[in-house]
């Protein structure tokens, strides 16, 4: 652990010599636990992700509260246990009222306060549940649906597309005038992950589909329904509609399709059934003259429920979200549902999450920014950030030679992308400027209420950058967040502290082992600047085309090439890999890896990488990248994910490595093993 008192504003570092930084590194004893969980009764040309971590899998267990489990998890508790004791800490501290300190503490003991929360049951939910019970008709109806309205929901820059309310709003940069924000209207309103649940007609969606029309009757039932069966079934039958009117994963992720810019009276004359007047202006955005509707399809089928659909069932439907969504702040029996459903069901998790990972996670929810100043305080050195500085800027030259470098793209293309790149800002740590909660109560022993505010607090958050300049300095993630994140309408991206730590990223690791973990992941989020999605991004982060037209032709050939690979893999017999879906990030995994590869090679200055356990630096690069996906999933989990996640299964992330021709040297793989692809079917794209 580490206590280093941080500079708060920290200039940039400049690129070290890189002979420099390679020497230091390689001077480094490597940690003795490196490599270890390998299996080397598989050959690498054969299953690389069991090659590198089949002892591992074979080992350890998913422990009992966790739907998976690997490196990033393993990261996270440890980043949640010192968090925990972050929190603890300022809950006993008596802060002084008003104080992010007080704060912190005081919505943690909240959230773990069982004994309060058992006592006031449902009281504290009245009044929320007394204004939808208050609903008279459509206007009435259309005002509690724009109440609910939360900035809860986030396209592009991190994976959050779902929201529990009819609509989500994200305020983000215009992507055709990116000096300036633009409120984004996405899909919401299901109960189930994603239309699919609803819509399959399998076997195992319908059993999914009867647990939660089970759902939805206990927790009615819980709040004292006599008619939750039956209430039950029409709220299901709305959620269905519903889905029918959503986009897909693939097509939300579409930026073409999803740009779509609506003036307010459109609104009215495209998508009926809403009283648009009413719902606006109970969001709090009456004044706004335009909006981007993410899913013109679903905004439409979804307003025209809201004509149709009989008002009773909405005020069925809107008492049920309400309970569900503060189900985890509710008695124990609301509690228990909600993990049986939610984690149970629909992840596989045997066990609840003991009550302070919890607490954890709902403070970090609410207070995230302030949680992180005092974590990073503790916890991340600066040399920590030091170091992961001077590998980006390693990683940006070595892409920037391999756009210098491409045979297939013309002059000016590589100058527009070159420029991009050298304009792209890279945050490491924690943001340079932290955010001010002083308009949000954080009221002692009153969980529910404190979570209201403070998403009331989000949205307002969010709504006050309607109309104000753009700030690039805003971090999307948590620095306590084992994450990182691309941020393409500002060209920035951000590496969370709890990211930067062993075993990914160590200083008593060699250049090899942190390029081909750390590096990569750096490599993965400069490349998404470069994905399918990315590439249509200039260098001011406006939605606008750059390229050449063969060259962008040749570019959308080779992501076909890849999405093919992708759609090759078959995780389950009846359940394939999604490849147009997790396209975006298959090009960021390849692009990122071979330029954290030649960033690896260029370390070495012409030096030959030390040995470590008998295996070359090379090696160790392919190896260490194949470890830092090393995870293990519970069925339902791994089926969820393929089903609402943009990123492949671990394990055929570790795959990338048979589109590159120097992991067929390192570990001599030939023809005839099974990862083994022949030049010319390798994917080369950066
Ligand atoms: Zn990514």
């Amino acid at each position: 652990m580490n206590r280093t008192a941080l500079a708060w504003v920290m200039g940039k570092v400049l690129p070290p010599m890189l002979a420099c930084a390679s020497a230091a590194m390689a001077a480094d004893a490597p940690a003795s636990r490196v490599f270890a969980g390998r299996d080397l009764n598989v050959s690498p040309g054969a299953d690389f992700f069991a090659h590198a971590n089949g002892a591992w899998i074979r080992n350890t267990p998913i422990p009992a509260d966790r739907s998976s489990y690997g490196i990033d998890e393993e990261l996270q508790d440890l980043t949640d246990r010192r968090t925990a004791e972050v929190m603890r800490q300022a809950a006993k501290a008596s802060a002084p009222p008003g104080s992010d300190v007080r704060r912190i503490g005081d919505y943690f003991a909240s959230v773990l306060d069982e004994e309060s929360i058992e006592a006031k049951g449902l009281a504290p939910l009245a009044p929320a549940l007394d204004a939808i019970a208050a609903i008279g008709d459509r206007s009435s109806l259309a005002v509690a649906l724009g109440r609910r309205l939360r900035a809860d929901v986030d396209v592009l820059n991190a994976t959050r597309t779902y929201t529990p309310n009819v609509f989500g709003l994200w305020v983000a940069q215009d992507l055709d005038e990116p000096t300036r924000y633009a409120p984004f209207l996405l899909q919401g309103g299901l109960g189930l992950p994603d239309r699919e649940y609803y819509l399959q007609d399998t076997p195992r969606m319908a059993g999914i589909r009867a647990r939660y029309r089970e759902h939805l009757a206990v927790l009615l039932k819980l709040a004292g329904d006599a008619d939750a069966r039956e209430q039950a079934a029409r709220i299901f039958a709305l959620e269905v509609q519903i889905a029918k009117a959503h986009a897909s994963l693939a097509d939300t992720e579409d930026v073409k399709k999803g740009d779509n810019h609506w003036t307010r009276a459109r609104f009215d004359a495209q998508a009926p059934g809403m009283d648009w007047a009413a719902f606006f202006g109970a969001a709090g955005l009456g004044s706004q003259a335009e909006f981007v509707v993410w899913q013109p399809r679903a905004l439409i089928g979804i307003a025209a429920l809201v004509g149709s659909e009989p008002i009773a069932t909405w005020k069925e439907y809107l008492r049920f979200h309400t309970l569900d969504r503060f189900s985890g702040y509710l008695p124990k029996d609301f509690v228990a549902e909600q993990f049986r459903f939610s984690e149970h069901t629909l992840s596989g998790t045997p066990q609840m999450q003991p009550r302070w990972k919890r607490a954890v996670a709902a403070t970090n929810f609410a207070l995230g920014d302030a949680v992180g100043r005092l974590y990073v305080e503790r916890y991340f050195a600066a040399s920590a950030k030091a170091r992961a500085e001077q590998m980006a800027q390693a990683l940006i030259a070595a892409f920037d030679k391999r756009i210098e470098d491409l045979t297939w793209m013309a002059p000016e293309t590589k100058r527009m992308a070159r420029a991009k790149l050298a304009s792209l800002r890279v945050d490491v740590g924690y943001p340079e400027h932290w955010r001010d909660y002083s308009s949000l109560e954080v009221v002692l022993g009153d969980a529910v209420g404190n979570l209201q505010r403070a998403e009331d607090f989000e949205y307002r958050r969010n709504l006050a950058k309607l109309g104000h300049k753009i700030d690039r300095d805003e971090w999307v993630m948590n620095p306590q967040l084992v994450s990182a994140v691309n941020l393409p309408a500002m060209n920035v991206i951000q590496f969370p502290a709890a990211i930067l730590q062993p075993p990914l990223f160590s200083p008593g690791n060699t250049a090899a082992m942190n390029f081909g973990a750390t590096g990569a992941a750096i490599g993965h989020e400069i490349g998404h600047s470069f994905d399918d999605q990315g590439a249509r991004f200039d260098a001011s982060g406006r939605l606008q085309n750059w390229w050449a037209a063969q060259d962008f032709e040749h570019f959308a050939a080779s992501g076909e090439a890849l999405v093919h690979q992708y759609d090759g893999y078959r995780p389950f017999p009846d359940m394939a890999v999604r490849g147009k879906q997790t396209l975006g990030e298959n090009i960021a995994d390849l692009a990122g890896l071979v330029a954290s590869f030649d960033a690896y090679r260029f370390s070495l200055g012409g030096v030959a990488a030390p040995l470590v356990d008998g295996l070359t630096g090379d090696q160790q690069f392919f190896l260490s990248f194949a470890q830092s996906w090393r995870s293990k999933w519970r069925e339902p989990a791994l089926r969820r994910q393929i089903i609402t996640d943009e990123h492949a299964p671990d394990e055929y992330r570790v795959d990338t490595v048979r589109n590159i021709d120097a992991w067929y040297e390192a570990f001599a793989v030939k023809p005839g093993d099974a990862l083994y692809l022949a030049p010319n079917d390798r994917v080369r794209i950066w």
